[in-house]
């Protein structure tokens, strides 16, 4: 289903295939890429903080928002700052609610939606393990 929020950019076939059954043989889908998109999504963004670290003045991205996590029965103020988000309540960046934040499909999912994307692979594996730790 197209978004009209989206852009779409072909790519071959055989290419997306080979991603999808990649994505299958390492369970990549426990570490949110769940279709090639996901995966290509993350490649460009790597490759856009590359280019934006090389070229111009650096942009200090930094973004706040509030989440109404259900699991705590409230409202938590976060902030993302380079790749890495800090809970503004225990000005932490490993506490229960940021790593619920980091880990949790549906919070990423609606982060996705509001353009705040959080990295996947080895990052978003430490802060599961980190979780696992808390729990
Ligand atoms: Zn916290």
């Amino acid at each position: 289903m197209a978004r009209d929020d989206w852009d779409y950019i072909q790519i071959p076939k055989a290419v997306s295939e080979q991603i999808q059954r990649e994505i299958d043989r390492q369970h990549l889908k426990d570490y949110g890429y769940a279709k090639p998109k996901d995966v290509v999504l993350d490649i460009i963004r790597k490759w856009l903080e590359n280019q934006i670290g090389k070229s111009g003045p650096h942009v200090v991205e930094k973004h706040t928002f509030t989440m109404n996590i259900k699991k705590f029965k409230k409202k938590i103020k976060f902030t993302l700052f380079q790749e890495d988000i800090t809970c503004q309540e225990c000005k932490s960046t490993d506490c229960i609610h940021a790593l619920t934040v980091w880990t949790d499909m549906d919070i990423r999912k609606e982060l996705e939606e509001g353009g705040i994307n959080l990295p996947n692979g080895d990052k978003l594996k430490k802060k599961q393990e980190l979780l696992e730790m808390l729990n």
